[in-house]
C-alpha cells in the first residue's frame, strides 16, 4: 500500500477503539496463509490472534475457499423471510448435533453482539410469555459481551463504557468476578456474592448471562468450573435461565468443544460467534430449548421479535459449515493439548519476573498480565520486528493462536513475548 492510502486510512476511517484525531498506527496486510500474515511491504507475520478468536484453521483455506466459491455461484444472499435454503439447514443440523444436548432451536444472526441481544430478548419475552414481570439480568464483573447497547449493559461496568452512557443503560446486576483459578483449590466463598445477589433479587432477574470459564477481552481471566456448576444449580433452585456467553470460548479454544463442558452443565441459551465461520465473515448463532423457545411462541406476541436483514446469509453458512466439518475431521484436541503444553511450558516461568502479575493458560490461549499498563504502540512495534503479530491491551500481552500453528511457530510468539518482557 502507499503512504498515501496509509494516510487517507488515518484521517478518515475509524479502527476499533481508536481515535480520530490521534489514533494508533495501524499496519497493513495486503494477503494471509495458514498462521502468517503478510504486509504490503512484503514481511510476513506468525498470528498470534486468529483476527480475536476466530481464524482456528488459519487464512487462505482451501476447504473454506471452496466453500466460499461454489455457495457464491449458486447465490450469495436471499432473504430468511418466508425463504429457507440448503446451507442454512445444513448449518444448524450441525450446531444442533455439537451443542449440549437440550439445545435444539437456532437463531441466525449477524454478529456477536447481535446474538448477545437476541438471548437477552429471549430471556425477556420467556418470561413476558409466563406473565412475569422479569427485566433485570445477572451477570459477572468483568464481563464481556459486545458493543452493542444490550451487551454493553452486561459489560463490567468499571471497564467498559458504563459511565460514558449513564442513563442510557439500564441497570443491571454484577457479581463480583470468580477469585478462584481454573487449577486452583475450590473455594466455596468465591460463590458468595454471586449468591447473595440471586438471593436477594430472584423475583426480579430474568436470566443470568456470563462467559464460561474464560472471561475475554473484560480481562483474560480463567476461573474455576466449580463456579460454573454451581451458577447452573442456584439458576435451577431459583428457576432462572441461564445464558452462557461462548462467542470467544466456543469450538475449542479452551480445550473443550464449548467451555461448558469443562462444569458438565448445559445453558438454556448459548451465544456463539467468531470461530463460527473460521474468520471468513461475520456470522452468529443464538441456540435454546424447545422449552424456551415454545414458551416464547405462546407469548402475546405469538413469536420471536427479531429478524436481521442478512438472516441466515447462505455465503456465511456455507463457509460456517464446512469450517464445522474442518473442525471435526481434524485432531482439534490434540492440537490444542500440545499447544496448551507449549504454552505452559514457555509462559509460565514468566511469573518470576518482577513486572509479571500473572500468567495464565487453558487450550489455546496463553495470557500474560503485566503490573503496569503497556505502551501498545511500542511494544506492537517491537513485535512487528520480530516477525510476530501480537495484540496486547490494557496491562495483557495474550496469545490465542490458529490451532495448526506448528510448534516452532510458537516458540516464535512466546519468544517475542519473553523478550519484550526482559
Ligand atoms: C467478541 C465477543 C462478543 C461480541 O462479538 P462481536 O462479533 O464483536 O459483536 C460478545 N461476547 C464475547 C464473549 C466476545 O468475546
Amino acid at each position: 500500500m502507499n503512504p498515501s492510502d496509509i494516510e487517507f486510512d488515518r484521517r478518515h476511517i475509524w479502527h476499533p477503539y481508536t481515535s480520530m484525531t490521534n489514533p494508533l498506527p495501524t499496519y497493513p496486510v495486503v494477503s494471509a496463509t495458514g498462521v502468517e500474515l503478510v504486509l504490503s511491504d512484503g514481511r510476513k507475520l506468525i498470528d498470534g490472534m486468529s483476527s480475536w478468536w476466530a481464524a482456528i484453521h488459519g487464512y487462505n483455506h482451501p476447504a473454506l475457499n471452496d466453500a466460499a466459491k461454489s455457495q457464491i455461484d449458486k447465490m450469495s444472499h436471499v432473504m430468511f423471510g418466508g425463504i429457507t435454503h440448503p446451507p442454512a439447514v445444513e448449518l444448524c443440523k450441525q450446531l444442533v448435533a455439537i451443542t449440549p444436548d437440550s439445545l435444539d432451536c437456532v437463531f441466525l444472526a449477524d454478529s456477536g453482539s447481535v446474538a448477545v441481544e437476541v438471548a437477552l430478548k429471549m430471556a425477556l419475552q420467556y418470561w413476558q410469555a409466563k406473565g412475569k414481570k422479569r427485566q433485570r439480568f445477572l451477570t459477572l464483573r468483568h464481563g464481556y459481551h459486545g458493543d452493542t447497547f444490550g451487551a454493553m449493559s452486561v459489560c463490567d461496568p468499571d471497564n467498559s463504557m458504563h459511565n460514558l452512557y449513564k442513563g442510557y443503560l439500564p441497570n443491571h446486576l454484577f457479581a463480583d468476578a470468580p477469585q478462584c483459578q481454573f487449577d486452583d483449590e475450590w473455594q466455596p466463598e468465591d460463590i458468595a456474592s454471586f449468591k447473595q445477589l440471586l438471593l436477594q433479587y430472584h423475583n426480579e432477574i430474568a436470566a443470568v448471562v456470563l462467559e464460561p470459564i474464560v472471561q475475554g477481552a473484560g480481562g483474560m481471566r480463567i476461573y474455576h468450573p466449580e463456579y460454573l456448576r454451581q451458577v447452573r444449580q442456584l439458576c435451577d433452585e431459583y428457576q432462572i435461565l441461564l445464558i452462557t456467553d461462548e462467542i470467544a470460548t466456543g469450538f475449542g479454544r479452551t480445550g473443550k468443544l464449548f467451555a461448558c463442558e469443562h462444569s458438565q452443565i448445559e445453558p438454556d441459551i448459548l451465544c456463539l460467534g467468531k470461530a463460527l465461520t473460521g474468520g471468513y465473515m461475520t456470522l452468529s448463532a443464538t441456540l435454546t430449548t424447545r422449552h424456551v423457545a415454545e414458551t416464547i411462541s405462546q407469548g402475546e406476541a405469538g413469536c420471536f421479535m427479531h429478524g436481521p436483514t442478512f438472516m441466515g446469509n447462505p455465503l456465511a453458512c456455507a463457509v460456517a459449515s464446512a469450517n464445522l466439518k474442518l473442525l471435526s475431521d481434524s485432531p482439534w484436541q490434540q492440537r490444542i493439548q500440545s499447544i496448551e503444553t507449549q504454552l505452559k511450558a514457555e509462559l509460565l516461568p514468566l511469573k518470576s519476573h518482577n513486572t509479571v502479575e500473572g500468567v495464565r493458560v487453558l487450550g489455546a490461549i496463553g495470557v500474560v498480565e503485566m503490573k503496569q499498563p503497556i505502551d501498545v504502540v511500542s511494544l506492537q512495534r517491537h513485535f512487528v520486528q520480530h516477525g510476530v503479530w501480537i495484540r496486547p491491551f490494557g496491562r495483557l500481552i495474550y496469545l490465542m493462536p490458529p490451532y495448526i500453528i506448528q510448534p516452532e511457530q510458537l516458540l516464535r510468539l512466546t519468544r517475542a513475548m519473553t523478550s519484550s518482557i526482559n
